[in-house]
C-alpha cells in the first residue's frame, strides 16, 4: 500500500532463544497492585479497583539503553514491573483461560513522572503526561512461557546504582496475572502484541542523570538502563 510518507518503524522486544522480535501493539498498564506500594503512594489497597492506564507502543526501550532525562519533571521515578506479553488476545477473557494469551514474560519498568502524576491526582486530570511519555517502558528481554512458565511468585527486585532500592513478591500482587487480562478485556479487546505491565511493589523513589537501574524478576529475566 502506497503512504504519503514511510510508516513509523515497527516497535520490536527482544525474544530469549531466537533471533525472532515481539512486536508491539498497545502498552497497557494497572496501577497500585502491590498493597505495600498503595500504602506508600497514600491508598488503601483494600479498597482499590484496578486502574489502568497506557503508554504509546512506541515507549518502548531495549533493555541495556541509556536514556536522556525527560522533559518537563525534576522527579523521574522507577517501578520495576513484570510485564506480560500476548501472543493472542480477545475480548472478555475468561480468567481461566486468560493465560493461554500470553506469549511470554520480561522485567520492564515503568517511569514515571512523579511531580506531573502528583499534580494530575490533585486536579482530577488524566495521567498521560506522567506516564505515557516518550521513552518511558523500558523492557528487558522476553522470556517465552513455553520455557519459562507462568509465574505467580518470585522475587521482583530493583536496584539503583547497584543499592537495593524496591523488592517484592510476584505472589503479592492484588490482581493477578490472569485477573488483569480478563478485567482489562472488558474495556479493551486486547491482540496480540500488546504489553501489560503488572504493577510494581513498594520502594519507589527518583532517578537522576547518571544513575544506572538494574532489575530482576527471578524465573524470568532482567532489565539494565542508564540516564543520560
Ligand atoms: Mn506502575
Amino acid at each position: 500500500m502506497k503512504t504519503v510518507f514511510p510508516p513509523p518503524p515497527q516497535p520490536l522486544v527482544a525474544v530469549a532463544g531466537t533471533g525472532a522480535r515481539f512486536p508491539v501493539r498497545r502498552i497497557f498498564c494497572i496501577g497500585q497492585n502491590y498493597a505495600a506500594h498503595a500504602r506508600e503512594m497514600g491508598t488503601d489497597p483494600t479498597r482499590s479497583e484496578p486502574c489502568f492506564f497506557t503508554k504509546p507502543g512506541d515507549a518502548v526501550v531495549p533493555d541495556g539503553s541509556t536514556l536522556p532525562y525527560p522533559s518537563a519533571t525534576s522527579n523521574l521515578h522507577y517501578e520495576i514491573e513484570l510485564v506480560a506479553a500476548l501472543g493472542s488476545g480477545g475480548a472478555n477473557i475468561p480468567v481461566s483461560s486468560a493465560l493461554d494469551h500470553v506469549f511470554g514474560y520480561a522485567a520492564g519498568i515503568d517511569l514515571t513522572r512523579r511531580d506531573l502524576q502528583a499534580a494530575a491526582k490533585k486536579a482530577g486530570q488524566p495521567w498521560d503526561m506522567a506516564k505515557g511519555f516518550d521513552r518511558s517502558a523500558p523492557v528487558g528481554i522476553i522470556a517465552p512461557a513455553s520455557e519459562v512458565g507462568h509465574p505467580n511468585r518470585g522475587a521482583i527486585r530493583l536496584a539503583l546504582n547497584d543499592t537495593p532500592c524496591q523488592r517484592g513478591d510476584l505472589g503479592d500482587m492484588i490482581w493477578s496475572v490472569a485477573e488483569i487480562i480478563a478485567r482489562l478485556s472488558q474495556f479493551v479487546e486486547l491482540r496480540a502484541g500488546d504489553l501489560i505491565f503488572t504493577g510494581t511493589p513498594e520502594g519507589v523513589g527518583p532517578v537522576k542523570p547518571g544513575d544506572r537501574l538494574a532489575g530482576v524478576i527471578d524465573g524470568v529475566g532482567t532489565i539494565n538502563i542508564g540516564i543520560a
